[in-house]
């Protein structure tokens, strides 16, 4: 599991950032979270593929989380694809875009299939192959959640150079869920453990869009390996981070060290700032593993121990 940061700014615009955009990339699926204006420009700057795109979260509709979503679909569009893309969002996307495409007279080559998230509700949303994924209730000035990402618990790993010759497909499959190798009569022949070794922990990736800071999601995120979070602001501004829903790097660090994450990634700078090293300053004062999000660089989100699942 990989994650891009393709935008690291906030409303305001500023010329060495841009706004939110991150791509999550597993074995099969790549899914871009937030589309800020001139995301589709991001993707190709860094070399990523827009056509592998077959998921699309959006946490709420200020400009700086969508506006690039009406420009990177019509990209798709012209670079003739037939795949289908899943587009999730606030109430009011759908009619937006189709209004937009309506207005320019534009007949899509693939189906859209919109759903409408319910930013109240912690709930699964949605499930792939590998991943389930839960909205997160957010309290931002209009209706906002994030995004919680999960891998689902993987099967035992067979260890090829182990394994003896003549095995059925069947044997293979069952060695997977954890059985042994028996005879007609039932009687072990290998024991599983002697041929697989423990899948990986499943990873977890919570996408923390703009809020203010919002103790109860604490809950839910609890564990996971990464943590996106924003920080508009440091804590001196912390008045004007309420008044305007925003979190402060310090109370971001406090959510990261009250859910017991791994590792805390801070973004959505406010424009007023040029450094931004005193945000990590500041977050590592309640929370040890603080990254301040770059744009272009990509992280590997790592499972730290082994289980026995599956
Ligand atoms: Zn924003
Ligand atoms: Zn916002």
């Amino acid at each position: 599991m990989k994650l891009t940061v393709l935008g690291i700014g906030s409303a305001t615009p500023v010329l060495d950032r841009n706004p939110t955009a991150h791509l999550l990339t597993t074995e099969h699926e790549s899914i871009l979270i937030d589309c800020g204006e001139g995301t589709q420009y991001q993707i190709l700057k860094y070399k990523l593929k827009p056509s592998k795109i077959r998921y699309i979260f959006i946490s709420h509709l200020h400009g700086d989380h969508y506006l690039g979503l009406i420009g990177l679909v019509s990209s798709m569009n012209l670079g003739r694809r037939t795949d289908d893309l899943h587009i999730f969002g606030p109430r009011g996307l759908a009619e937006i875009l189709t209004l937009q495409f309506q207005c320019s007279n534009t007949f899509l080559h693939f189906k859209i299939h919109f759903h409408e998230n319910d930013t109240e509700k912690a709930q699964q949303i949605w499930q792939t192959d590998l991943l389930t994924i839960e909205s997160i209730p957010l309290s931002h000035r209009i209706p906002c959640c994030g995004f919680l990402f999960r891998e689902k618990p993987q099967k035992r790993k067979i260890i090829k150079e182990l394994l003896p010759q003549g095995l059925s497909i069947e044997q293979l499959k069952g060695l997977k869920e954890g059985n042994d190798i028996c005879d007609i009569e039932g009687k072990v022949l290998y024991k599983n453990d002697a041929l697989t070794k423990p899948a990986d922990t499943p990873r977890s990736y919570a996408f923390c869009s703009d809020t203010i800071y919002k103790p109860d999601i604490v809950e839910q995120i609890s564990g996971v390996d990464w943590l996106y979070h924003e920080a508009t602001y440091l804590h001196n501004l912390v008045k004007q981070a309420h008044e305007r829903y925003h979190t402060t790097a310090l109370e971001a660090a406090q959510i990261a060290q009250q859910a017991g994450v791994k590792t805390l990634l801070l973004g959505h700078f406010s424009s007023r700032y040029g450094s931004l090293q005193e945000f990590q300053t500041e977050a590592q004062q309640v929370f040890g593993n603080v990254v301040l999000a770059e744009e272009g660089k990509t992280y590997e989100i790592k499972s730290t121990k082994t289980t026995n699942a599956g």
